[in-house]
């Protein structure tokens, strides 16, 4: 049967899900009303592990683990390869040894998946997945004594971070950075490569029908209005899939977010520097604090407490439809801009809530934050492992981690299994590309150029 497939919206989700449909052999066509791909809420982590989030079940965690080791295979241009230090502040009530057991789950698991198959070994040797450093380990590679790789990762940490401010041992694990920028350019270069995926950018979706088994689709495109004709509708609008669920009468509960990270720079900051994380309580001043190195000595912040990354009226849950109503001040943010004096105000507490644990960390610079709205399905907003659900012929795209995308495309497929398939091969794409049109992106996007690259480039033999 041939089937005509339409995905409405071109976040990570769909153009994740057009570009896996595509290379099985489905033929699809994408809505995007933005100009580029990907180009709405930030992602900045991998989440290999689900490690930064202390609250979530280790079930969860596996699975992050699984599907990011996918998503590095997808998009290994936008891959940070540094590893992510995690520090307990003295203040905290946790014991940083509980979080030692997880790992050790981890670390196997990922033994298991490279037995399963060895393309799997994304995340280097599992014996290095994580390591374990106490005081006294810091205070040798203080004085210059390094063991091995992940030791000379933690110089920056010990040089910069005052050690008595944190409980004991400190971890250290391969969690690297995801480029937005980079998985934005990926994705525009290898959807407009294929000859099974039809894009429309700049095109919005005004209406979703359903009449005698197809769903007609009402679009502008170039000023102009268009109707037509789709077999099956994979919703992936993001913060706006409720919309979609209200043109077709479906009924589904999910929660919507705004949050912020704050972009400064600092000119200790180079490739060395790993990612550093200082836990904390999600929604009390003392928030999960982040640092996160970019190339050229940009820093991203995030801190989860409700006047930095976290806003007070900043999470909202459906009520009589399915698309909850955030407050218009966030969506004039996104559609528009963002006052520059809250930007400002909102940055120097980031630095400020950063500096407590990185004494010399004063930067007064700030840029755009990257910042945006993102869905949680159902009735648990800690949950940060979802993938999709469905009705006839329409499926809804759920993530709420930019790994869970390969899971949820796999999902998809399955309820195509009917459809005609002429499978392609995924286009190859260079560094080199990806270098040029991420600049691009960032710049056009109000961003430094600089933060369209990364410090340490994924060598992968794969989509080189
Ligand atoms: C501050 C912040 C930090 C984050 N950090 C991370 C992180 O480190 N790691 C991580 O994995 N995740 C992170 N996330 C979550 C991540 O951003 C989201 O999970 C992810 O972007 C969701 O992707 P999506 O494709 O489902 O939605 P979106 O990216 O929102 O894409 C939906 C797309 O649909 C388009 N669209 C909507 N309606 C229409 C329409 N009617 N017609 C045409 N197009 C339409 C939109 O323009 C948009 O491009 C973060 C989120 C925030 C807010």
């Amino acid at each position: 049967m041939r089937c005509k497939v339409a995905v409405i919206g071109g976040g990570i989700a769909g153009s994740s899900a057009a570009l896996y449909l595509a290379s099985k052999g489905i033929e699809v066509e994408l809505f995007e009303k933005k100009r580029f791909l990907v180009e709405g809420p930030p992602m900045c982590h991998l989440h290999a592990g689900g490690n930064l989030y202390r609250e979530i079940s280790i079930n969860q965690c596996i699975q992050l683990l699984k599907e990011s080791i996918d998503l590095i295979k997808l998009y290994p241009h936008a891959i940070d390869k540094r590893p992510t230090v995690i520090a307990t502040p003295v203040y905290d009530e946790d014991n940083p040894q509980n979080q030692i057991k997880k790992l050790e789950i981890l670390k196997n698991e990922y033994k298991k998946l490279i037995e399963l198959d060895q393309s799997n070994k994304v995340l280097g040797e599992p014996e290095n997945y994580y390591k374990v450093y106490k005081k006294e380990d810091l205070e040798r590679i203080k004085k210059g004594e390094i063991k091995d790789e992940n030791d000379k990762w933690i110089i920056p940490f010990v040089e910069n971070v005052d050690l008595e401010k944190i409980k004991y041992p400190v971890l250290l694990v391969q969690e690297y950075g995801l480029n937005v920028f980079r998985i934005s350019a990926m994705a525009n270069l290898m959807l407009n490569r294929m000859k099974n995926v039809k894009l429309h950018l700049n095109t919005e979706v005004i209406k979703t029908e359903k009449k005698d088994n197809k769903f007609i689709i009402t679009y502008k495109e170039n000023g102009k209005i268009y109707k037509k004709k789709f077999d099956y509708v994979i919703n992936a609008a993001g913060f706006e899939s409720g919309k979609i669920d209200d043109d077709l009468g479906y009924k589904r509960e999910r929660f919507v977010e705004f949050k912020a990270a704050y972009v400064t720079k600092w000119d200790k900051v180079d490739k060395n520097w790993p990612e550093i994380i200082f836990h904390g309580v999600r929604g009390t001043p003392q928030g999960m604090g982040q640092f996160t190195p970019y190339y050229g000595g940009y820093v991203q912040l995030h801190a989860m407490s409700k006047d930095i990354t976290l806003f007070n009226d900043g999470l909202v849950k459906t009520k009589d439809s399915s698309q909850p109503k955030l407050p218009q001040k966030y969506i004039n943010y996104i559609e528009k801009n963002w006052d520059e004096e809250s930007v400002k105000d909102r940055t120097l507490k980031a630095i400020k809530h950063l500096n407590q644990f990185i004494p010399k960390f004063n930067s007064k610079e700030y840029f755009k934050p990257l910042f945006g709205a993102q869905q949680i399905p159902g009735n648990d907003e800690t949950l940060r492992a979802a993938e999709v659900s469905f009705e006839e012929d329409y499926a809804r795209c759920e993530i709420v981690k930019a790994s869970s995308v390969f899971a949820m495309s796999e999902e998809i497929l399955k309820k195509l299994k009917n459809c005609d398939k002429h499978p392609e091969i995924l286009p190859k794409i260079t560094k080199e590309e990806v270098d040029k049109f991420a600049i691009e992106i960032a710049t056009k996007r109000g961003y430094p150029k600089e933060m369209g690259m990364v410090n340490n480039p994924y060598k992968s033999k794969e989509n080189l």
